[in-house]
């Protein structure tokens, strides 16, 4: 899935705390909404997919960092159990996408997602056909009301960029291998 989808999550997971703790609400969304584009990073540095994307080590991060937040109910506990709450979702996530491949549209890869303690690559679903495609998109625009109509001032515009930016990444998502090579690799 394309950034936008999982940075749209993060503001879904975080959607209870607009309802029953909003003085708590934007920091929740902010830290989940920077832990759901973290682990694709690793387009730019190491192999994507895998050096970032930890399906399932982030779980142990979240059960520790929850516990933390419980014990000591900080600003940075509290953001951090957000941040890998939903880079574990997203790490999941990735597996129900197409391949990590060039253009995924092709479905030459078998590699959705690495298990680093299992030493290889789950394969793709294809739930989601690749990232970018029309119902990625589809799917960030459901996942974006909470966002748009339960939170207000910086996450609500955070989210309705992050929408312009699936727009417009859809729109030119299979000119993306031949205008930026380097992001595909
Ligand atoms: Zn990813």
């Amino acid at each position: 899935m394309m950034s936008p989808t999982h940075i749209a999550t993060g503001v879904v997971i975080a959607a209870p705390f607009a309802i029953f703790a909003p003085e708590l609400a934007p920091l929740a969304a902010v830290s989940a909404m920077a832990g759901g584009v973290f682990p694709d990073l690793d387009l730019f540095v190491g192999v994507h997919r895998k050096t970032l994307h930890f399906p399932v080590y982030y779980w142990g991060a979240v059960a520790l960092a929850g516990v933390l937040a419980v014990l000591v109910p900080t600003t940075a506990t509290l953001a951090a159990f957000f941040f890998f709450l939903s880079a574990a979702v997203h790490s999941v996530a990735d597996w129900f996408c197409g391949g990590n491949e060039l253009r995924p549209w092709e479905n030459t890869s078998e590699h959705a997602v690495f298990v680093h303690p299992l030493d290889r690559w789950l394969r793709p679903k294809r739930l989601i056909r690749w990232d970018g495609s029309p119902e990625d998109l589809a799917l960030t625009a459901v996942l974006s009301l909470p966002g748009l109509f339960l939170f207000e001032g910086p996450v609500r515009l955070l989210t309705a960029a992050t929408l312009v930016v699936a727009v417009v990444y859809a729109a030119v998502r299979k000119r993306v291998p031949d205008l930026a090579p380097w992001l595909a690799e």
